[in-house]
């Protein structure tokens, strides 16, 4: 059974997509089979992973409205391939902007992702869906299948107040239509130690989050920054690179977290 996780945070331009995409890499790299769906309609995970948004033939979007399964429309990046760090990806481009409007009238509207992905659920170790800036009908979708939701956020002032939002969003999606969600960890991205502001916001949150705060800290790092241009995750653009470098640390904390915490989402033998 794969473990599924959201990134999600109501946020827009708070490294979600950049989390998704890297983390999604990091664990092919460490030997984990990897589903990413991208649940925004900008496609920017799906571009980021050297996917042509404009030449998907099939995608989430047809997916959520039940005209294909996920075995249908996902694809693959021969380019991830080569570089060894592989991942399945359902990918996402305009089409699914309509996808909020055409689901308002039909049944289990918010339950169709989950439906979806627990027909593939047994050839991955992870699923990781890439969440839209917003509190909308297919964020519900990616927090309706997951087991967790990984907070990706910057040290910066307002930080914990946009946090509370999520979090009561969580709690009720948790008491009415997901009994397994959990924040399964905050993730400090874009991180500066220079910065004594955001040290102390790292501080405050570990105070308040306590082990929910993951151990790894992403750094602000261009390479990062500059892979989606590429078309790549930074961990396969340049894999040397501190952030790329980070990326598979929290892959390697995130399979040992499981390990502990769930025994049974351990990596099978080959
Ligand atoms: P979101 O999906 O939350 O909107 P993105 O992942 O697209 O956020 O990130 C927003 C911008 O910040 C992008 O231009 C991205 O390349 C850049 N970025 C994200 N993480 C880092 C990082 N650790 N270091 C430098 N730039 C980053
Ligand atoms: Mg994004």
């Amino acid at each position: 059974m794969a473990k599924i996780f959201c990134v999600a945070n109501q946020k827009g331009g708070v490294g979600k997509t950049t989390t998704t995409v890297n983390l999604s890499a990091g664990l092919a790299k460490v030997g984990q089979r990897v589903l990413m769906v991208d649940l925004d309609p900008q496609g920017n995970a799906t571009m980021g992973s050297g996917v042509d948004k404009r030449q998907l033939k099939l995608s989430v979007y047809d997916v959520l409205l039940e005209s294909a399964s996920i075995a249908e429309a996902r694809v693959r990046s021969e380019r991830l391939v080569e570089a060894g760090c592989s991942y399945d990806i359902l990918g996402a481009n305009r089409d699914l902007a309509g996808a909020e409007v055409e689901l308002v009238d039909v049944e289990r509207r918010e339950k169709r992702l989950k439906e979806a992905i627990a027909a593939v659920d047994a050839e991955y170790d992870f699923v990781l869906i890439d969440c839209p800036p917003s509190l909308s009908m297919l964020t519900l979708n990616g927090l309706c299948a997951a087991h967790g939701v990984i907070v990706p956020m910057q040290c910066e002032y307002f930080a914990l107040e946009g946090l509370s939002d999520l979090v009561n969003t969580i709690k009720q999606v948790h008491a009415n239509l997901n009994k397994d969600l959990e924040i399964i960890g905050l993730l400090r991205v874009m991180f500066d130690p220079r910065i004594t502001l955001q040290q102390q916001v790292s501080d405050q949150l570990k105070a308040h989050f306590g082990d929910k705060v993951f151990n790894t800290v992403i750094p602000r790092n261009v390479r990062l920054a500059e892979a989606p241009s590429y078309g790549l995750p930074g961990v396969a653009f340049d894999p040397a690179a501190r952030g790329s470098q980070a990326f598979v640390d929290f892959a390697k904390e995130m399979v040992d977290r499981l390990g502990t915490l769930k025994p049974a989402a351990m990596p099978r033998a080959a």
